[in-house]
């Protein structure tokens, strides 16, 4: 009789302390053993040598837009660019779904869209906008990781902006609940006045853009948000921090003791201003890309451990949104999930020699501790959902359009040099993704934080 149902042999297991070659024992979806050599009978064996395998990546920052704006990408096409990327968990953010995760009924909505078609396991993001405090509770009972407010306009007519009052009376909520609240942290007083001085006088371009949300508009609603974290007691993430100072700022307050995260995105790691005028729309995002010199202020702090994660806020849409000659009115969001764990490999490991087991912690290991995915997800550990990934870090080539799964074939790190290539990904022991081939059914379920 069979011990084990799937033994994946001699691949160089990746972990929080060190880089190993190991095996790992995979039976009813769950790691059971992780020794240099297991014996005992297997249903399968599956060899990986000269391959690295890392815990299954948590992208703890998406839109896939479903239901209500499946045209835009959808949890088909979002999860199967995911696990081609080497993910195998995902949160979806409340907003560019309509209608958004506001309450509990908009909740199964989206429950019922993602069990249908989601290759992954997945949780959501709830709403706090003005207005819907009285369905946190409930949105707290279906199992939301947590809840997402706009500090400044969310260029979403359905998802509108929190109010001081309103961030601060959720806030008050949230703690309650147990809740953990994440920001979209940008001031909309200064960042919706420059705008509006820019296209009156006519300045519509990248470099008008760019301006018109300065870094001072990000310290001041990270400020803000901390001042009322610190005040209710509530946990608080702040999603795509663009600076340096940003991370510094999130960094000082955990040493007073304030419950306080934060993530980055690959994009202000990888892209700079630079980028963004020369790409145009399809590298446009808020807060915007920022110049060369915070890039280098953003990697320091990687290195430092003040930057604990790093989520794709992948935000894609049609191609005819990214038209528009007054850039003010193109679709800001970058498409770039897929491609997260191998822009850490190459502007990270390959260019700045950031070590391997940081990686997997920056991707996976620190949002499964921090929502409450642990012991779960999120390592290789006896215990764990054998949520795997086999990479060939020999491997490198260049990104074309033709490779990516997302609905529309658009992305700014098209013909970047990525280094790596993602063999096979492993969901609770399950294929869903294996040399350019994805499972055909879908298998994600709802994971609630505990
Ligand atoms: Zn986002």
């Amino acid at each position: 009789m069979s011990l084990y149902d799937l033994i994946i042999r001699n691949g160089m297991l990746v972990t929080a302390a060190e880089t190993t070659q190991a095996d790992v024992a995979i039976a009813d979806g769950c790691i059971v053993t992780v020794a240099p050599e297991i014996l005992g009978a297997s249903k399968e064996e599956l060899r990986a040598d000269g391959l690295h395998i890392f815990p299954g990546g948590i992208d703890a920052h998406v839109h896939f837009n479903e239901p209500g704006r499946t045209e835009w990408e959808g949890f088909a096409t979002g999860t199967r660019a995911l696990a081609a990327g080497g993910c195998t968990t995902f949160f979806d953010m409340p907003l560019n779904a309509h209608p958004p995760t506001l309450d509990a009924a908009s909740f199964q909505l989206k429950r019922e869209a993602a069990e249908a078609s989601s290759l992954l396991d997945f949780s959501f993001w709830g709403g706090l906008v003005p207005g819907n405090l009285t369905h946190l509770a409930e949105l707290a009972e279906c199992g939301v990781v947590g809840f997402k407010a706009f500090m400044s306009n969310s260029g979403i007519d359905d998802f509108q902006a929190v109010d001081d009052l309103t961030l601060y009376e959720g806030m008050q909520q949230c703690a309650k609940l147990d809740k953990i609240v994440a920001v979209h942290a940008e001031s909309e007083q200064i960042t919706s006045a420059l705008a509006q001085r820019a296209i009156s006088e006519g300045r519509t371009g990248i470099r008008d853009y760019l301006n018109s949300r300065p870094i001072i508009a990000e310290l001041e609603a990270i400020e803000r948000a901390i001042l009322f974290a610190s005040e209710t007691g509530c946990a608080l993430h702040i999603v795509h921090v663009s600076s340096g100072r940003g991370i510094q700022l999130v960094a000082e307050a955990r040493v007073r003791g304030i419950d306080v995260s934060c993530e980055t995105c690959p994009h202000y790691l990888v892209l700079n201003e630079e980028n963004v005028e020369r790409l145009g729309a399809v590298a446009k995002c808020a807060p915007p890309l920022r110049s060369k010199e915070v890039q280098d202020t953003l990697w320091q702090h990687v290195f430092d451990g003040n930057v604990p994660m790093v989520a794709s806020d992948h935000s894609p849409a049609p191609a005819t949104m990214k038209t528009d000659s007054n850039f003010f009115n193109v679709w800001g969001g970058i498409s770039g999930c897929q491609s997260l764990l191998q822009l850490l490999l190459s502007d990270g490991h390959d260019k700045r020699q950031l070590p391997l087991p940081t990686i997997i912690s920056l991707t996976a290991t620190y949002a499964a501790q921090r929502f409450g995915m642990f012991p779960q997800k999120g390592r290789i550990t006896p215990g764990a959902d054998a949520d795997l990934v086999l990479v060939d870090l020999q491997h490198s080539a260049t990104l074309q359009a033709k490779d990516l799964f997302y609905r529309h074939q658009h992305s700014p790190y098209i013909g970047k040099l990525l280094r790596g290539r993602i063999v096979h990904t492993i969901l609770r022991g399950q294929t869903v993704y294996l040399e350019g081939k994805h499972a055909s059914s879908a298998r994600g379920r709802l994971i609630k934080p505990h």
